[in-house]
């Protein structure tokens, strides 16, 4: 057997854009199918079922999503309830809503109106990136199709009217913040808000709102249909459900795929795509949630499960499940410089901390890469790191100091070395280890 996930309990049947991405070959795998008889439950019942589930966020903060829906107001008041399904998918790394997007709308229309009756609202924005262009043509046909079978929008088969909203960002990776794209969204400069308010209290146009990314509300039609316990079997407690995952680097096969949370990551190297590139042995690094999660060595890869908590464990972190992969002739310290200089170029530069430390930060991993920099300059820059850890408006601040500390803190004696040898007259090559200048 291939993975832990069955075929026969997978949730996304079209990932690869075999079938048809269709109303009617959506149909035929089980989209749209009983949704009216979810929509003539509670949107309590509706609640619970998601939260009982154990479905947690799937855009990187794993917070709980029905719990998060319990946070909009209970009644509809004057001011209308809006749900914001974020599609500025950016991470490095991350390719998973795409393939729904693309291969699989409808589930993500179906999921956006179950939501939006939970949460009571009538209208739902999907800001989807800039750069999908292919996907936001994809999406917008299957919403007109929606909209024309009268699944979707007033007077609807289903009895909640519904107007879905596609709204194609300007390609700012700062946008995929939940309050940058409720700027970005009303026509503002796409900057980050000091929370609180929190979006269920104030967000966009001042209203309550909910914004989910794509993966968590595309699975949410399926839970319905098949049980918040079958979906609540797969995982551990705590990490439960199924889980797009994204694996890049030196593999044999990269490849998206649909899993059971809570793999053995090595199994899901070897057994989805064909292992890592000259063996397992030759392994050197795995950043397994997205370029901003710290960084895991070789042999904790080797123990360490897709999840939430295991990866919490080790300092690291699930993420958005793209797991890119290292071998042995990366140049860790200029990969790291090179994500460096990805955030410094995307910070907003609204806080001080971000807008001059990202900077700072990315010119000393630059010397580092090269071993120009000096031996002190390491606990001073990882000083830096922690001080700009935690102490912004938004979490671009952490993710830019975390793929830093991952590096320190499993290769540091690797860095020192390159910094001595370059002292010694000995500069490093890049894509080599140390090499002699003789
Ligand atoms: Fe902007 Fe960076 Fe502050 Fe976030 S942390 S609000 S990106 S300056």
């Amino acid at each position: 057997m291939v993975g832990i996930l069955e075929d026969k309990d997978r949730i996304f049947t079209n990932l690869y854009g075999l079938h048809d991405w269709r109303l009617e070959g959506a149909k035929k795998r089980g989209a749209w199918n009983a949704t009216k008889d979810m929509l003539s439950m509670t949107p309590e019942w509706i609640c619970e079922q998601i939260k009982n589930s154990g479905l947690r966020g799937r855009g990187g903060a794993g917070f709980s999503t029905g719990l998060k829906w319990t946070f909009m107001p209970k009644q509809e008041s004057e001011r209308p309830h809006y749900l914001v399904v974020n599609a500025d998918e950016s991470e490095p790394g991350t390719c998973k809503d795409r393939e729904i997007l693309r291969n699989d709308p409808h589930l993500l229309i179906e999921g956006a109106l179950i939501a939006s009756y939970a949460m009571r609202a009538h209208t739902c924005f999907i800001y989807i990136r800039g750069e999908y262009v292919h996907e936001r043509e994809r999406l917008e046909e299957a919403v007109k199709e929606a909209y024309e079978a009268k699944l979707i929008g007033k007077g609807n088969v289903h009895g909640w009217d519904l107007d879905i909203r596609v709204h194609h960002g300007g390609g700012a990776y700062i946008c995929g913040d939940e309050t940058a794209l409720l700027e970005s969204l009303e026509g503002k400069k796409g900057q980050p808000r000091l929370k609180p308010p929190f979006p269920a209290g104030a967000g966009v146009y001042g209203c309550p709102t909910t914004v989910n990314n794509v993966e968590s509300i595309a699975v949410v039609g399926t839970i319905l249909r098949r049980g918040a316990g079958w979906f609540a079997g797969f995982g551990r407690p705590n990490n439960t459900g199924t889980k797009l995952m994204c694996i890049s680097g030196h593999v044999e096969k990269p490849c998206n795929v649909e899993e059971a949370m809570s793999i053995p990551l090595k199994q899901l190297l070897e057994d989805h795509c064909g292992g890592v590139r000259g063996g397992w042995g030759n392994l050197k690094a795995v950043i397994p949630g997205g370029s901003s999660v710290r960084m895991i060595p070789a042999h904790e890869a080797e123990t360490a499960l897709m999840d939430f908590d295991s990866l919490g464990a080790l300092k690291s972190g699930l993420g958005t499940a793209a797991v890119i992969v290292m071998d042995q002739s990366t140049d860790l310290v200029r990969a790291i410089a090179r994500i460096s200089y990805f955030y410094k170029h995307e910070s907003c530069g609204q806080c001080t901390p971000c807008r001059e430390g990202t900077g700072w930060m990315w010119r000393v991993m630059e010397r580092m890469a090269t071993g120009e920099a000096e031996m002190k300059e390491i606990d001073l820059l990882l000083d830096v790191a922690s001080q700009v850890e935690g102490h912004t408006i938004c979490a671009l601040g952490d993710a830019a100091a975390w793929p830093i500390q991952g590096l320190f803190r499993h290769f540091r004696p690797e860095i020192e070395a390159r910094i001595t040898a370059y002292r010694a007259g000995r500069p490093h090559v890049q894509g080599a280890t140390l090499v002699a200048a003789e």
